[in-house]
């Protein structure tokens, strides 16, 4: 690709002495130039769902073959989401590195099917941590320290380093919040001196911007979506690219209307109105031809052939055509403590849908609140459901309630899955219901129990201050043959993990004893990760110390949600009878049959995951 055009005018220094009012301090190896970006915006409000459309438009540029690397940035001044309360911010997502982020990340990964790293989220409070790290040890070589050039070029520089590590050919960077916001004044100023050092047509501006069309009025008004676009172009941006987001579809008139106050011709102004579902919105943008857009603009062309693109397009199609042919319903209760706030348990929404999916039927959910629920109220909660889920949580409310949400299902065949905390709960709910030691507890609940089942972790002992300490991230389970949790995985698999405390390894022999099986365990150390009862005891009761959602993908479901789903499909319809093959099965049978041509599988009917690997 060619160098930047505007090469000549920036100073090759990486360092600020007084000579220069430049700071570039590019990471080794990085030319200016080389990559492309492009950078998403949002005006006038917030909510319009940029991480989705960021998402779609970099799958649609993957599934031409061009590799892309999308980064988050965040203007808060946190070093990461870990310490956020769910309820405030929408839950903590976790990476397999053990990076604690913003949701968002999950709504890149599952759409790009691409795992992330701490490179691919950037917050305020890190760029400025680095920045006083710098200055604390004179790396701005006597000169005073100020928010341009030094923290916008260390924002530069987070993107820069994403572009060396990941080698992608086109960054995408999201700005956090809307234009305007004074916490992120500094992202957009960045970005505007990124695109000058970079050259002009290395960097894709796009603005999504909303056209309201208010009752009243009976038709779409572009005045607040012009005043957003003003704002960008106020800091000095001039986008390229506008998508407008409305309930519907964004009249020709209203369009030229935004493009004559915004200087981007008519046809790079696009209609992104409400679609049913957002796995339609990568094939909504490349109807309109954003996609093209925006690889115009950045002068590069697919490197995937036409056939090739095709073949990517209609792997995501077998998705969308199980979707189509959804003709069940189950309920599948949630118990927690945030059930007002459906954004704590997005990924668990999200593992949900693309186990429902796969199996051809919608999973209603339906909220438990667990804050007063007692054994005598949980026939009356759960009767009608399912399926439940308990999910993670941290602290003491609502356990009660959630030990016998356990309690009820074990006790009446209702399919369950146990996340992190809820799999502590299980494990709290089967020794005192089953061992009869009542006064079993986690010491996270009651420090002072006779028989602390759940206790810290022996790492955790030591522990001081709480952002980033817990035991995070992506580690390997050794799966015990001749389980459930065997035909699920295989003999091994990775899951991530956001705990503090475990299952006593003390208890261990006398629970399995009496019907508790831990079938997944650490390779490494004593850490039960998986459980599951004996299979004469329930149909479906599975707890895991991970958080199985987060790795959840839309063509890869997480098998502990195919295997709920299943179960709470068996439930709701006595005469369901099709069988459940897990993805590691089909592939273990595919290998033990090498020689024979695979039979050509008939997906109009099916209801089996596994055809995703036909
Ligand atoms: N509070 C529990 C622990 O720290 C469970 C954490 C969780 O559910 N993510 O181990």
């Amino acid at each position: 690709m060619s160098p930047t055009e505007n090469e000549g005018l920036i100073p090759s220094t990486r360092s600020s002495t007084g000579e220069t009012e430049f700071y570039l301090p590019l990471p080794p190896g990085y030319k200016p130039g080389q990559t492309r970006f492009v950078v998403v915006f949002g005006t006038v409000i917030s909510g319009l769902g940029k991480g989705i459309f960021s998402s779609s438009l970099a799958k649609c540029l993957q599934d031409k073959g061009v590799s892309v690397a999308p980064i988050k940035l965040e203007g808060y001044l946190n070093i990461d989401s870990g310490t956020l309360n769910p309820y405030r911010h929408g839950e903590v997502f976790v990476l397999d590195d053990g990076t604690e982020c913003d949701m968002d990340l999950g709504t890149y990964e599952r759409a790009l099917d691409q795992n992330l790293s701490r490179l691919n989220f950037a917050t305020s409070g890190q760029i400025y941590r680095r920045v006083l790290d710098r200055e604390r040890i004179g790396g701005y070589l006597g000169r005073d320290v100020q928010m341009i050039p030094h923290v916008t070029g260390e924002v530069k520089n987070r993107l820069r380093e994403l572009a060396i590590a990941s080698r992608a050919d086109v960054i995408f960077v999201e700005i956090g919040g809307t234009v305007g916001d004074v916490e992120n004044a500094h992202y957009i100023e960045a970005m505007r001196q990124l695109a000058f050092e970079e050259g002009q047509r290395s960097v894709c501006f796009v603005a999504l911007t909303y056209v309201l069309e208010p009752s009243i009025l009976g038709e779409q008004k572009s005045k607040a979506a012009q005043l957003g676009i003003r704002q960008l172009l106020e800091c000095g941006v001039q986008p390229h690219i506008i998508a407008c987001r409305a309930a519907s579809p964004v009249t020709r008139k209203v369009r030229e209307k935004i493009a004559l106050f915004s200087n981007v011709p008519p046809e790079r102004v696009f209609s992104m109105h409400d679609c049913e579902s957002v796995y339609q919105i990568p094939e909504q943008l490349r109807g309109a031809g954003l996609d093209t857009a925006v690889m115009e603009w950045l002068q590069i062309s697919p490197k995937f052939s036409e056939e090739a693109e095709r073949a990517a397009r209609e792997r995501w199609q077998i998705y969308l055509g199980h979707l189509k042919r959804v003709s069940r319903e189950v309920s599948i209760g949630i118990t927690g403590k945030y059930t007002s706030v459906r954004d704590a348990y997005a990924s668990i929404i999200k593992a949900l849908e693309h186990a429902g999916t796969a199996l051809e039927c919608k999973v209603r959910l339906v909220w438990v609140d667990t804050s007063e629920l007692t054994d005598e109220r949980a026939d009356e909660k759960l009767r009608e459901l399912h399926g439940i889920i308990v999910p993670g949580a941290f602290g003491t409310r609502g356990a009660e309630g959630k030990i016998a949400c356990l309690k009820y299902a074990r006790t009446h065949g209702l399919p369950c899955l146990g996340i992190c905390y809820g799999f502590q709960m299980a494990v709290v709910e089967f020794a005192r219901n089953v061992l009869g030691w009542e006064d079993a507890n986690s010491t996270e609940i009651d420090n002072e129990c006779r028989y602390p089942v759940i206790d810290l972790l022996p790492d955790q002992k030591k522990i001081e201050g709480l952002g980033g300490t817990m035991r995070l991230g992506g580690h390997d389970v050794a799966i015990r043959e001749g389980t459930l949790a065997a035909r699920m995985f295989g003999p091994r698999t990775r899951l991530r993990f956001r705990h503090r405390y475990e299952v006593d390894p003390r208890y261990v022999a006398q629970i399995e004893a009496a019907g508790m099986i831990f079938s997944g365990r650490s390779p490494k150390a004593e850490i039960m990760q998986i459980l599951e009862l004996r299979p004469d005891l329930h149909p479906y009761y599975v707890g895991t110390q991970a958080h199985p959602e987060l790795t959840s993908r839309p063509l890869a479901p997480a098998p502990m949600f195919l295997g709920l789903v299943h179960a709470a499909l068996r439930r709701a319809y006595p005469d369901y009878a099709t069988p459940l093959v897990y993805a590691s099965e089909a592939e273990a049978a595919a290998e033990a049959e090498p020689a024979d041509p695979p039979t050509p599988h008939d997906t109009s009917d099916s209801a089996q995951p596994a055809d995703r690997h036909a």
